[in-house]
């Protein structure tokens, strides 16, 4: 067992630690409050590798491998969560084309998505009435000749307003459950696919999040992706990779808050002592940075095994429940140590709560990370 990075993967958490703390942390407030999805800083990142780190180099991207990955998500969610969802997604995107999509896909839209072309790439999956059960989605596509024609709508979907590229899911077959969902892929713009509303939302306000109405939308055949009836597999393979990296962003977060309310503890008197001083107050603080760290691990280790080509779904889960619960108690207390000043706007710590709230949400609610966890343990049959 080693425990010590790569000298690339130290200089991946480096180059993404020291673009966050210049580009995104001193923007974080202002985006919060103006909703500004922030373009230029995206440009900026996909310069550095940052959009296509799953991707090989010769489609642009920059190879890093998931490790590296979870270590700049990390760095980017600490400073800025808006800005590490749509990362996140956007690697997502590209992740899936490169894997399911045909060469002509991966030629026409990975190295736009890694070189910033592309402000973002979107997953279009959620509809009103399927949220946690995708088995239950209305969206439907019906060949017809050598072109597909869909219908339907989606909501919640993140970076849509932006995005260069949609993976969207609807039902070929709509008799037999999961196996009758197919995914496709639609450029931003495709007649028929139109972007709705953004959502006024509680946190990650810098990212957009959009419902999407899809009005006999004719797509040619080659924008299947994977073959008919694959579409369900396919959103899992994406979602355990995503959820890797909702961790590592849920991890970032909680730090920030937690990092945050220790400095503030050493200058904060009352008493006539720092509350840094006072048990009460190590104890969150211990409690919070030992239980960030044991969710840093997890969440790495589902981002090995992933690199190691091995089975990784329940660590994923794993990862993602443990984080992103951890990540919500810890802003709490971060902001219960500063006390008044946490409640107000001055101050990060009410920024960092909202913007980790949702991460127990979306890529699978904790309540479904549990789900496939038992799953994995107990077999199909209990679950
Ligand atoms: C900001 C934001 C961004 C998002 N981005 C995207 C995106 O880019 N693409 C996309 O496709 N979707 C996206 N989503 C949607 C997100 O993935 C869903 O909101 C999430 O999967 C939950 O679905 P739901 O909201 O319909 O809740 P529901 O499925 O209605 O769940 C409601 C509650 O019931 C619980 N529940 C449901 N089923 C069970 C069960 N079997 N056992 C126990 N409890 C259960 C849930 O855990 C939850 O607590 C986003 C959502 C938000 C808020």
């Amino acid at each position: 067992m080693d425990f010590c990075l790569t000298e690339e993967q130290k200089m991946v958490q480096e180059m993404a630690r020291g673009f966050a703390e210049k580009e995104l942390k001193p923007r974080a407030a202002e985006i919060d409050v103006t909703r500004l999805y922030p373009l230029p800083v995206l440009k900026a990142m996909a310069e550095l590798g940052l959009m296509g780190m799953l991707i090989p180099a010769e489609y642009g991207g920059s190879e890093a491998g998931m490790l590296s990955y979870s270590l700049a998500m990390t760095e980017i969610g600490k400073a800025c969560a808006s800005t590490a969802v749509t990362m996140s997604v956007t690697n997502m995107v590209a992740e899936v084309i490169h894997t399911f999509g045909n060469e002509e896909a991966r030629r026409a839209h990975i190295p736009k998505i890694c070189d910033g072309r592309y402000a973002g790439g979107a997953f279009a999956l959620t509809e009103a009435t399927a949220g946690s059960d995708p088995a239950s989605m209305k969206s439907s596509a019906k060949l017809d000749g050598d072109q597909y024609i869909l219908n339907g709508s989606k909501i919640f979907i993140t970076s849509a307003e932006h995005a260069g590229v949609f993976v969207v899911w609807a039902k070929t077959d709509k008799d037999v459950g999961t196996k009758g969902i197919s995914a496709f892929l639609v450029g931003k713009g495709h007649p028929g696919f139109v972007v709705g509303r953004s959502e006024d939302k509680m946190g990650q306000r810098g990212s957009c999040t959009n419902e999407i109405v899809i009005e006999n939308c004719r797509l040619p055949r080659g924008s299947l992706l994977g073959q008919e009836g694959e579409g369900f597999k396919i959103a899992m393979v994406a979602l355990d990779g995503g959820r890797i990296g909702i961790g590592s962003m849920a991890v970032g977060i909680g730090l920030a808050a937690i990092e945050y309310a220790a400095e503030y503890a050493k200058n904060r008197i009352q008493f006539g002592k720092p509350i840094a001083s006072f048990q009460a107050i190590q104890w969150m603080i211990a409690d919070s940075f030992t239980e960030l760290e044991a969710a840093r691990l997890l969440v790495l280790r589902a981002a090995y095994l992933r690199e190691k080509g091995q089975h990784f779904t329940r660590e994923a889960s794993m990862g993602k429940l443990l984080a992103t619960e951890t990540a919500n108690r810890v802003c709490y207390k971060a902001l219960q140590i500063l006390g008044g000043y946490g409640y107000v706007k001055d101050y990060p710590l009410e920024r960092y709560c909202r913007d980790c709230r949702v991460t127990t949400i979306y890529e699978g609610t904790s309540e479904i990370q549990r789900m496939v966890i038992a799953r994995e343990i107990l077999g199909q049959e209990f679950v």
